[in-house]
């Protein structure tokens, strides 16, 4: 007998990192780009200005707010969010496709966008990162902002907001090392790759 059996995944897993703003959500995302390359990137869409070094199609598709607005009205956006004044979208037929083709894709959306794309993909698994304390979610927001006192404070109200949601994700991880946070998520992205609903059984008579 020389036939093997093997396990084989009937689509994409799509994996949602979200959490509240300030909670350290793009250094988790990189060290997981870093260390995998099975894993797909799904570019979003966003009518903020690039900042230095990003390229169009590359890390966002940069457009307009009519533009944004066209795409939402023609079906194009699978889920959006404004955060900052700004919209943020997940363009539709990418991801259909990626799913498609059995890639695994990872999204970093806010987190009412996270919950939005779960009603379109219940099987999608949502991860919320945790800040380790208060102080912490408000030392992140007061180095990144250079904004005043008062929307700070809002971002902060905004934040803990935000942390209600944390019940309806499927996996809470708390980001205090980062290494640690990287770690967990990745036991979690192993089990979900074994999860028997997605999988079927390839070679078996
Ligand atoms: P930034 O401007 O720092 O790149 O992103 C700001 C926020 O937008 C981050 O919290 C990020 O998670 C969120 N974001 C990026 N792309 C998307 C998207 O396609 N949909 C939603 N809902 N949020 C996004």
């Amino acid at each position: 007998m020389t036939d093997r059996i093997t396990i084989v995944q009937k689509e994409g897993i799509t994996l949602v990192v979200s959490g509240p703003s300030g909670v350290g959500k793009n250094s988790v995302i990189n060290a997981l780009r870093e260390r995998y390359n099975d894993i797909r990137h799904s570019v979003s869409v966003t009518t903020r200005s690039p900042r230095e070094a990003e390229i169009d199609g590359v890390h966002y598709y940069f457009r307009t707010k009519a533009e944004f607005e066209e795409m939402i009205a023609e079906g194009e956006i699978l889920e959006y969010d404004i955060y900052c004044d700004e919209y943020y979208g997940t363009p539709r037929s990418p991801l259909e496709r990626m799913r498609r083709e059995g890639i695994n894709v990872l999204l970093d959306l806010t987190v009412k966008g996270a919950l939005s794309l779960k009603e379109s993909y219940p099987n999608a698994v949502l991860l919320f990162l945790i800040p380790p304390s208060g102080a912490a979610l408000e030392e992140r927001l007061l180095n990144r902002a250079t904004e005043s006192e008062e929307i700070i404070q809002s971002r902060m109200n905004e934040s803990w907001e935000e942390m209600n949601s944390a019940f309806e994700f499927d996996y809470l991880v708390v980001n205090d090392d980062l290494l640690q946070a990287v770690q967990d998520i990745e036991a979690i992205y192993w089990a979900e790759k074994h999860r028997a609903s997605r999988l079927f059984i390839d070679g078996m008579q």
